[in-house]
């Protein structure tokens, strides 16, 4: 009876929580709207007429008429199609949309909230233990702050995947876009996945739609929990992005775009592939820690690489570690098992989400400078790694 009580509250919790950020980022799109457009992503559409498309993506008029060479007012009727074709007309515009349709004041406020708030947290969690109740709350205003508010862009996963496609279209390289994912991988190299545990707007949300499905012993409220091997989703997550770049340069398409799950932060951005894919990964984050993260992200498996690198990371200290499970059993993914299992060469993604630090009963895990060593041998002969 309680734990069908649980499992409806988790339900309505998962439900109000989309509607939120649905309700809430269609507000604030409106609200930013006016402002210049966000998107990389230009709309096009069949029989659009060049001041359709000026309109439906906030394009200011000299930029329309610079690019189109337009003669008059009357040359705003003339169809885009005459134009080129949608790949040409993106090309055409490839660095002037990235830059004169960014919002650069937004842009560097985010920036500066992201320091902040990533600072924040981590001097905030250094000596206390994150439980349940705070952990979704700084989830919650993080996907509040950095994608309701802030909208979808730009977020960690989009500098690596639109540097990608934007080359891969164009042949252009867009310095500003660059200059963010170093930022983001400099995050990384620093902290571990930081800005992913704590800042990323996709990345956030699937971590709180997981832990709204938990009690707080760390149990799945509806269905099962489980962890997906790394061999596995690292094999996904690689093929994905091989077909991703072969695709964008070989016939200028991202197929990304139509399934991007920052846009549930631009809900007017979603098409039907859009909604049910999305739909489909929120529902399974109920169910596996960070889908997307684990299976498709470009910066994802970009930020795997530099984290093998990162200065701040978790670290067992063995000399204390009674080698009781605790850890590999609260970690949400397979990261602690491996760390236990002396698997240094495949560690998989660490979200420096606290879970296992916070478990250990005599505080042998830390998030720090320490250097993460090898297990003795035999140190887990009695209680093996999960
Ligand atoms: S791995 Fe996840 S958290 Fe990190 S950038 Fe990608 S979507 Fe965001
Ligand atoms: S539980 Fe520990 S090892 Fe697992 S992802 Fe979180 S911080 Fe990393």
């Amino acid at each position: 009876m309680l734990k069908e009580e649980s499992s409806y509250k988790t339900a309505i919790l998962f439900i109000v929580l989309i509607t939120l950020v649905l309700g809430g980022s269609l507000l604030s799109s409106k609200i930013w709207a006016g402002k210049p457009k966000e998107s990389s992503g230009l709309i096009i559409e069949e029989g659009m007429t060049i001041g359709q498309f000026g309109q439906v993506n906030n394009l200011p008029n000299p930029v329309l008429r610079d690019t189109f060479q337009l003669q008059g007012p009357a040359d705003r009727q003339k169809q885009l199609s005459e134009f080129g074709t949608p790949e040409q007309i993106k090309s055409m515009f490839g660095e002037k949309t990235e830059y004169e349709t960014k919002d650069w004041r937004k842009i560097a406020v985010k920036f500066v909230l992201w320091f902040a708030f990533l600072t924040s947290v981590y001097f905030y969690f250094k000596k206390r233990k994150v439980t349940l109740k705070v952990r979704r709350w700084v989830l919650f205003a993080s996907v509040v702050i950095f994608g309701v508010i802030m909208g979808s862009d730009p977020g960690p996963m989009g500098t690596v995947k639109d540097a990608i496609a934007i080359l891969g279209e164009s042949g252009k390289i867009f310095p500003p876009r660059l200059i963010a994912m170093t930022v983001f991988l400099l995050i990384v190299f620093v902290a571990n996945k930081y800005i992913c545990a704590w800042g990323c707007q996709a990345g956030t949300l699937q971590d709180l739609i997981f832990r709204l499905n938990q009690n707080d012993n760390g149990k799945a409220i509806i269905g099962k929990q489980i962890k997906l091997p790394f061999i596995v989703t690292n094999s996904i997550r690689i093929m994905f992005l091989v077909v991703f770049t072969i695709i964008a340069f070989l016939w200028s398409y991202d197929i990304v775009e139509p399934i991007d799950p920052f846009k549930i932060f631009k809900p007017s951005h979603l098409g039907i592939a859009g909604v049910v894919f999305v739909g489909a990964l929120l529902i399974f984050s109920l169910f596996i820690y960070r889908p997307w993260c684990h299976l498709f992200c470009p910066f994802g498996l970009a930020g795997w690489i530099v984290e093998k690198f990162s200065r701040v990371k978790i670290s067992v200290n063995y000399d204390t570690c009674i080698a009781c499970n605790k850890c590999a059993k609260a970690c949400p993914s397979t990261v602690m098992s491996a760390i236990l299992k002396r698997n240094k060469k495949t560690i998989p993604d660490c979200f420096a989400c606290y879970s296992c630090r916070d478990v250990c009963p005599t505080n042998s895990i830390s998030f720090s400078t320490r250097k993460r060593t090898m297990p003795p041998a035999g140190h887990f002969d009695k209680a093996p790694a999960e």
